[in-house]
């Protein structure tokens, strides 16, 4: 339903804690962040944004993480179901808007292949196919991933072992970077960044998007870089 990412010189926590409240209004079923410090921490629940806020630990954060608010398609509301999901190594987080048709399929190979599946969620399996490519870099192994994947997305993905950057990517559902002094946004929806940043650019259908706390790099899914530049939003904060 909703999703939010960040990267810079903030606690990711409270930007992504506020960018979910800004999505309440669109109904959801589940809340969940995933903030790379260290090391991977993921907080969900199925209920609200305020019962994530309270079940968020003392001490929790970090530069970069990913956040989403559930409106369930496949796997009933409940914790586990909860984005962000993990690969089995918690390395790989991600979170994902939409429906991944072929889930059915991808999940069965994935099982044949010894993986643990840890929801009942078509979104999960983008977190293994990501932890399994064997691809350079991050965006190409969720250029690779998708690649796979049949249906409708906006994603974001987080690598624990390359800190400090955001993959994300669309195809019939809106994602949109907002570009701050030295940190990024990333959200399914304006209203999630607007306080943090009027800086924007709207992703086009199979576009992807690397983005750092000092920029970003957008290329279409076959690999050609596009270049964009932002625009000035008019929006209340
Ligand atoms: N299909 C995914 C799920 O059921 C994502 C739903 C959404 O867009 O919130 O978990």
């Amino acid at each position: 339903c909703g999703i939010v990412g960040y990267v810079g010189p903030r606690d990711a926590v409270p930007v992504l804690l506020e960018g979910l409240h800004r999505l309440e209004y669109r109904g959801y079923d589940s809340a969940g962040i995933a903030v790379a410090g260290e090391e991977l921490q993921v907080v969900k629940t199925a209920g609200r944004v305020g019962d994530l806020r309270r079940a968020v630990p003392e001490g929790t954060g970090g530069p970069v993480g990913i956040a989403h608010t559930r409106w369930a398609t496949h796997g009933e509301p409940s914790d586990r179901n909860a984005h962000p999901h993990v690969d089995s190594d918690r390395r790989v987080a991600i979170v994902h808007n939409g429906v991944f048709e072929n889930s059915d399929r991808l999940r069965n190979r994935l099982r044949a292949e010894g993986v643990e599946l840890a929801s009942d969620t078509d979104s999960e399996v983008l977190a293994h196919l990501v932890a399994r490519s064997s691809a350079d870099t991050l965006e190409d192994a969720v250029r690779e991933a998708l690649s796979r994947v049949e249906g409708t997305y906006g994603v974001i993905v987080m690598d624990v072992a390359r800190p400090g950057e955001l993959v994300a990517a669309r195809r019939g559902s809106p994602v949109v970077l907002g570009v701050g002094e030295q940190e990024m946004l990333i959200a399914s929806d304006v209203t999630a960044l607007v306080r943090f940043t009027q800086q924007v650019i709207y992703l086009d259908d199979d576009e992807i998007a690397t983005v750092t706390a000092d920029g970003y790099r957008t290329s279409t899914m076959d690999a050609r870089s596009t270049t964009r530049t932002p625009t000035a939003i008019d929006v209340p904060t």
